[in-house]
């Protein structure tokens, strides 16, 4: 429930109960092996797991390393997402739950779990903050045509953390029957561990991998951090080993910064401590508490907290915070594109442009996790690099 002083579950009286009846389904579904056969079969047939784990020639020449390259891109829906939404789906069907409701940014999640709504045949219904639906026409209609409803959300700053307050609102007066499918390892307890679990689906085939292909383990793992769920989920199998575990968090604002507005979404490097969505973790926030806006040129890594479990490892040492800035994520965007043929998220270039910009501190051999494809951030690219 804790990591360190970090996690917990600081929420209102009346979100309480829905958490902790969550917290004990999930506890014995974890030892269901009926569960685990469930959910293999579905990560299996239906997301195309196990993603191939890639030895990336010539980016490994052009550093001077060897680079393998986990490719969460090649799941289906394009992103790492649908290995959590599919497995809370599960525990939510086998709650006896009927609907499910989910917050969304930039729309990937939103997406990821209408795949699920569908798939498993919930009534479904994301919430979207306003500015955030208008910026992202095309997943609204993605959600819409696998049968979700996206609901507008005019609160706030109208984004995401506006979206995450107004499903917490909705599912303390509904989770009879309705499961919150959060999306990143954050939020309160047993958020940030389940969703761990379900991610460390990428960790589990990376190690297996890298050792069948190198005989040994990496020397280091990089992973992009925007609530930390593809990071967690990569780095949880290794924690025990003697392996350098990058967290890289988006770390750059172009013109326009204002006080409300934190110029990076760098929570483990500029974040102080504060609760956020239920846990206490690190977080933007003003000299007064409230939480600031986050900046990225990634829409997925701009969350203005980070998973509580990461903001500890960083802590005792075990995770190494980094940055990269908008223009290293760009760099190494097209990077991946031209040397490997693989067009990388916006979120995943920011783990491949700190690569390229700190390589000693890969040591030897190392792993990056390409969490998701770059498809939908074309228009935004070919936008940055005409301003
Ligand atoms: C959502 C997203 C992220 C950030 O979320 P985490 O929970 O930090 O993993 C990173 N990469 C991609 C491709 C995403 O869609």
């Amino acid at each position: 429930m804790k990591f360190g002083r970090y996690g917990g579950l600081f929420v209102p009286e009346t979100l309480v109960q829905p958490l902790l009846e969550l917290a004990g389904a999930y506890e014995q579904m974890k030892n269901s092996d009926e569960f685990h056969r469930e959910l293999k079969n579905l990560l299996k047939n239906f997301a195309g797991r196990p993603t191939p784990l890639y030895y990336a020639r010539n980016l490994s020449r052009e550093l001077g390393r060897k680079i393998y390259l986990k490719r969460e891109d090649l799941v289906h829906g394009g992103a790492h997402k649908l290995n959590n939404t599919l497995g809370q789906g599960l525990v939510a069907k086998r709650m006896g739950k009927t609907r499910l409701i989910a917050e969304t940014g930039a729309g990937q999640h939103g997406v990821a779990t209408a795949i699920v709504g569908a798939n498993l045949g919930f009534e479904t219904q994301i919430y979207m903050g306003e500015v955030d639906i208008e910026r992202q026409k095309m997943n609204v209609y993605r959600m819409q045509l696998m049968g979700a409803e996206v609901i507008p959300v005019r609160s706030g700053s109208r984004t995401l953390k506006d979206a995450i307050n107004e499903a917490m609102r909705d599912w303390a007066s509904t989770f009879e029957h309705t499961h919150y499918l959060l999306g990143t390892a954050a939020g309160a307890h047993p958020f940030p561990s389940m969703v761990r679990d379900f991610q460390s689906v990428i960790g589990e085939e990376a190690r297996r991998q890298i050792s069948e292909a190198e005989g040994r383990l990496p020397d280091s793992i990089v992973a992009c951090v925007g609530g930390g769920s593809n990071a967690m989920g990569i780095f949880a199998p290794f924690l025990k080993d003697r392996v350098r575990l990058l967290a890289v968090e988006a770390g750059g604002r172009g013109p326009g910064k204002t006080d409300k507005i934190a110029d990076n979404g760098a929570s483990l490097g500029y974040g102080t401590d504060g609760v956020l969505h239920g846990a206490l973790t690190k977080i933007l926030q003003d000299p007064y508490g409230q939480i600031l806006e986050s900046y990225s040129v990634a829409a997925g890594l701009d969350y203005p907290g980070v998973g509580p479990e990461l903001a500890y490892l960083a802590e005792t040492g075990r995770v190494h915070p980094r940055m990269a800035d908008d223009k290293a994520a760009i760099r190494g965007f097209r990077a991946l594109s031209r040397f490997e043929g693989i067009i990388p998220a916006l979120e995943s270039a920011h783990a491949i442009g700190y690569a390229m910009s700190e390589p000693e501190a890969l040591g030897e051999l190392t792993i990056i996790n390409v969490s998701g494809r770059g498809d939908k951030d074309l228009a935004t690219v070919m936008e940055y690099e005409n301003s």
